[in-house]
């Protein structure tokens, strides 16, 4: 029996309903929420604005969209008949098998008779006399909730960039984060890309097969290392997966991003330049993530991280023909690593084709959009069709788009004008009950993010276990134990390279963000054991409380 009483049906809700947790999105963090909670017999809901879960794989299903974490370590590893029974084709999974892979584990694990597709929370108000969360959500309903999961994703909120005329463009419009669940034929057409970010330059390529010609528009150029995709055979997989326990145990206990890979003894300075350049060549050759990998201090030394992003430079200057075109897509104003690294299938060599055409609006920028041009520098550029490869509002905007009313009415947003503040990213003071998963303060998006995942669900539901075995009915972060952790985040961020690039790590993409390191950047080997330990020490920085009892009759 659950905690609370429910009441609740399993079909719309009918404003009666009462449940131990709603879980706001339905991505790979919503889902195993879901699951891991049922297992402790509490009564859950899931509300998912989109159509089916899935997630970011749901949303993204723009031309070449798949992982760039290998397809191997980018799953779950809670089941381990899942992990076996799973085929991955590709060595990085195309967006459809991965979102046909969230189907398969809402199906295996009967999941979808607690989720409610097509419902997005539009509100939540913490109750405090009742100690519990009012969720009203689309349908016009509210529900009661003792918890809320927010599990809405850190790259969820596509940011639309506030273009003059875009509004008057005659041709079609895609963003890359929500892209029509139909095949787009570009064949013919005149595309422009703006936007030159993981998501371009995924797409670039493809969308360069099949247009007419494309216009790709650069305001910062990124480093990107070669995917070298590759279908996997039965044989490599069999040894993945016969690896996968020791595999695991090393990229979640030993790792700062979550990866498995050889991890580096020595600094980029301690080899000469034969041996470095040897090194980074075997890297390039191999591709994928793991080449900043190669040494131990390319994130926080920049003379090491010189001859990484030099090699990288080198590189780009060797695959694009077109001496002027090849600078312009060298990076020269961070350093290599500082803004997410991409992973591309041929995206430089794209810039060798007659019908592509780059154009650079850091030196001019976009003026207007023309209902059939997009103009810059005085120059009109002549499309058919825009892709809008313009990210997200990461990290927090998925949170912010919610009213969010803890104690004292005050607002998340209140809370979070200058930077969002959170306890291990997982709580943030003055909100009881509230869970972030991959929150802010979190290693999330500088890891493997299913690693990141698993980690957060299965601290969330070990606490409400003991929570609920001690009578507990709110924890709440503590201000100091927030306010310290928000200051090691800081620190930790400053002793790297990172805050030296104007990423949206740090809120840059988007006009009048706060500018704060929003990631827990010491890795999730150690963030892991300090979880572990708060935990240990009865949820250390947390303040607990425990429910009151119904006073006694006095006898009469
Ligand atoms: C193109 C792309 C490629 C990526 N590749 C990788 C990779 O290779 N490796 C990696 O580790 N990570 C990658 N990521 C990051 C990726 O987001 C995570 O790996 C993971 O999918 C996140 O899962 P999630 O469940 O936390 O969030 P999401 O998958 O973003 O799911 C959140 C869900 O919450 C829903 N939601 C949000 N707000 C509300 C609301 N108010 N009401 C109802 N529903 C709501 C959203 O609709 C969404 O479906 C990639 C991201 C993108 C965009």
């Amino acid at each position: 029996m659950s905690a609370l009483q429910s009441v609740a049906g399993k079909g719309h809700a009918t404003g009666r309903e009462i449940y131990d947790v709603v879980v706001v999105g339905a991505g790979f963090a919503g889902m195993y929420m879901l699951h891991k909670l049922r297992g402790l017999g509490l009564s859950v809901r899931v509300y998912e604005q989109g159509g089916d879960v899935g997630g970011t794989w749901y949303w993204n299903r723009y031309p070449g969209a798949r992982c760039d974490v290998e397809s191997m370590q980018y799953s779950y590893s809670f089941s381990d008949e899942l992990q076996q029974e799973w085929d991955w084709s590709e060595r990085y999974a195309p967006q459809p098998e991965i979102l046909k892979y969230a189907n398969h584990v809402a199906d295996r694990f009967k999941l979808r008779s607690d989720i409610q597709l097509d419902t997005r929370v539009d509100r939540a108000v913490f109750d405090e006399s009742a100690n519990s969360w009012q969720v009203a959500i689309s349908d016009g309903n509210t529900v009661t909730a003792k918890h809320v999961v927010l599990a809405t994703g850190c790259l969820s909120n596509a940011r639309m960039p506030d273009i003059k005329g875009l509004a008057d463009f005659v041709g079609k419009v895609y963003h890359t984060g929500h892209w029509p669940h139909e095949r787009i034929d570009f064949t013919g057409q005149r595309v422009g890309v703006i936007g030159t970010g993981s998501s371009a330059i995924q797409s670039v390529p493809i969308i360069a097969e099949e247009a007419s010609h494309l216009t790709v528009f650069q305001r910062t150029a990124n480093f990107s290392i070669p995917a070298r995709n590759a279908a996997l055979s039965a044989e490599e997989r069999r040894s993945w997966r016969a690896d996968y326990p020791e595999i695991q145990r090393k990229a979640r206990e030993e790792t700062r991003n979550g990866i498995f890979t050889e991890m580096p003894d020595r600094g980029a300075l301690d080899d000469g330049d034969n041996e470095r350049r040897a090194k980074y060549e075997q890297r390039w050759t191999r591709g994928g993530l793991t080449f900043m990998s190669v040494y131990n201090n390319l994130a926080l030394d920049k003379a090491a991280n010189d001859t990484a992003a030099d090699f990288v430079r080198h590189k780009i200057a060797e695959i694009v023909k077109d001496p002027h075109t090849a600078k312009l897509l060298q990076p020269n104003n961070h350093p290599i690593g500082s803004k997410r690294i991409c992973i591309d299938s041929d995206y430089f060599a794209t810039f060798n084709r007659p019908n592509v055409t780059l154009v650079d609006i850091k030196s001019n920028p976009i003026e207007a959009i023309l209902p059939n041009a997009v103009r810059a520098g005085d120059k009109d550029y002549e499309v058919d069709a825009l892709v809008l490869a313009t990210g997200f509002d990461a990290m927090t905007g998925s949170v912010a788009k919610i009213d969010i009313r803890g104690r004292n009415g005050q607002t998340i947003n209140q809370k979070w004008a200058e930077g969002p503040k959170t306890y291990l990213g997982l709580m943030s003071a003055g909100f009881p009950n509230l869970f972030i998963i991959t929150g802010p303060g979190s290693p999330s998006v500088l890891s493997n993010m299913i690693v990141s995942i698993e980690q957060h669900v299965d601290w969330i539901a070990d606490c409400l276990a003991w929570m609920r075995d001690r009578d507990l009915v709110t924890m709440e972060a503590k201000k100091d134990a927030e306010d310290s952790w928000v200051a090691h985040v800081n620190e930790v961020a400053h002793t790297t390279l990172y805050p030296q690039a104007n990423s949206w790590y740090m809120g840059a993409n988007i006009p009048g963000k706060p500018q704060i390191f929003m990631p827990y950047i010491g890795g999730v080997a150690i963030y892991r054991q300090t979880c572990n330990d708060v935990a240990a020490k009865g949820y250390e920085g947390f303040t607990m409380s425990v429910a009151e009892r119904p006073q006694k009759l006095a006898a009469s």
